[in-house]
């Protein structure tokens, strides 16, 4: 009797993705992997966060090794509203991601895991690699993450962070992540902080803005977070990792998501495009986690012919939600004052619970999200002048700064140690 030999199945960039990928793959006996990652380390210095409502059981069980904290439900803050909402909410470090995708790939002897090699060129049965060899695979999937091109960056504005994870010298008494403390001098467009305790002393505060440019000012916001750690009365002890970002958020899906190529019949002749680069995720949050866990679940049922009718519909699914999100993106970005983008956010979290877990899911029913966007805009809200369009302006617009929209104590500080 002949045996056949494994599926070859190569993953593009040792993110979030590829290792949701590699940890479904795990009891596949007929699959053997190649990871390629360009860097050194799998994972990056990043922390992931997800609500219990993104996943399905399936999901919960797949990256149950993963989470490292849970916490019961999640605090938001906008001046003159704060709501607790009760909706379970997850942590997951670079690290532990790491450990688990290597103890994934030390239990197959034949699955190869390869950083510091970058892929240069990429097919559906090939990669060539910064070597100049060229690697044979049943599969290819490109996962390497967010891809920021000219074109697209005139249909998207910005999250923008620069966070610290701190070890304070006394307990902080938060009970639970602050997902948005938005009672803070606006600028920027939307400005919140994020507040995750991962233990009685340590935690992770971030400055966030929902912006129209992509350029960060890493140490500007550097100062903010420890302003605002200050302002709590906290005290630091220790900066034990500092972590950044900026995700687009699109109104208008990156032709690098999109290309024509990846549609219909021409669809098997390309790598399948996951993660962040095959535009799984959510437009006005930037999160993939969710998504990356359902595509992750699909190429364990499907692999290495995965790129069959029920990718198509998944995908289809996908870009419903989206269509529906962009459009909110489009009102959030072009339409209203940078500065009082922050009172959509608030209205959003004024809304039922099932609206708010299915919007960050991304599992809305028409009628969610007739629930979303029922009701008069805000009275507050200030419409932006009407600007041409984008292509004849520069591809950031000037930052609006406006006043806070109530006295805040964090304002106060931060003034002071501008001054
Ligand atoms: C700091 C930070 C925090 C975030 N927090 C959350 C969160 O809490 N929840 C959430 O849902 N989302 C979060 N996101 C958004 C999103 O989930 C992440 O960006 C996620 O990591 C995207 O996964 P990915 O696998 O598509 O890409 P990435 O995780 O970015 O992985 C892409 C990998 O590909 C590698 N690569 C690129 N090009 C090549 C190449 N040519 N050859 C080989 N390797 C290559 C890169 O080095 C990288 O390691 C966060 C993003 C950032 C930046």
């Amino acid at each position: 009797m002949t045996e056949t030999a494994p599926q070859h199945l190569v993953l593009v960039g040792g993110g979030l993705q590829s290792a949701l990928i590699a940890m479904a793959m795990a009891d596949r006996d007929d699959v053997r992997i190649t990871l390629l990652e360009q860097e050194r380390t799998l994972g990056g210095d990043h922390t992931w966060c997800f609500f219990d409502s993104d996943l399905n059981d399936d999901g919960h069980a797949l990256v149950a090794p993963l989470v490292g904290r849970r916490w019961a439900g999640y605090d938001v803050a906008f001046p003159g509203f704060q709501r607790t909402v009760p909706t379970t909410y997850n942590h997951v470090s670079g690290a532990r991601l790491a450990q688990v995708v290597r103890a994934v790939f030390a239990r197959r002897p034949t699955w190869r895991l390869r950083l510091g090699v970058a892929a240069t060129r990429l097919s559906a049965r090939h990669v060539v690699i910064d070597t100049g060899d060229v690697i044979a695979a049943d599969l290819v999937v490109d996962a390497t993450g967010p891809q920021l091109e000219r074109r697209s960056m005139r249909q998207c504005g910005y999250q923008k962070f620069v966070g610290l994870e701190v070890r304070l010298t006394a307990p902080h008494g938060l009970q639970r992540p602050v997902v948005m403390d938005a009672a803070v001098a606006q600028e920027d467009g939307l400005r919140f902080f994020y507040l995750l305790p991962l233990d009685a002393h340590r935690v992770l505060v971030e400055d966030t803005r929902f912006s129209d440019g992509a350029t960060l000012n890493a140490a500007r916001l550097t100062l903010e977070v420890r302003s605002y750690i200050e302002a709590r009365g906290w005290k630091v002890d220790e900066v034990i990792r500092q972590e950044q970002g900026v995700l687009p958020l699109p109104w208008v899906l990156p032709a690098t998501v999109e290309p024509k190529e990846n549609r219909g019949a021409r669809c098997a002749a390309m790598p399948l495009r996951a993660g962040y680069r095959g535009g799984w995720f959510h437009p006005i949050t930037g999160y993939s986690f969710g998504s990356a866990v359902r595509l992750a679940l699909h190429i364990r049922r499907t692999a290495p012919h995965s790129q069959g009718p029920a990718l198509a519909l998944m995908r289809r699914r996908v870009r419903r939600q989206q269509w529906w999100l962009m459009l909110l993106n489009r009102a959030l970005f072009r339409h209203y004052l940078p500065a009082d983008r922050w009172i959509l956010m608030a209205r959003f979290y004024r809304r039922p619970l099932p609206v708010i877990e299915r919007f960050y899911a991304m599992t809305m029913k028409p009628w969610h999200f007739a629930r979303l966007v029922s009701g008069r805009p805000p009275a507050k809200m200030r419409l932006r002048p009407w600007s041409p369009p984008a292509g004849l302006l520069p591809i950031s617009t000037p930052v609006l700064t406006a006043p806070s929209p109530t006295a805040s104590v964090y304002r106060t500080t931060r003034q002071e140690a501008s001054s």
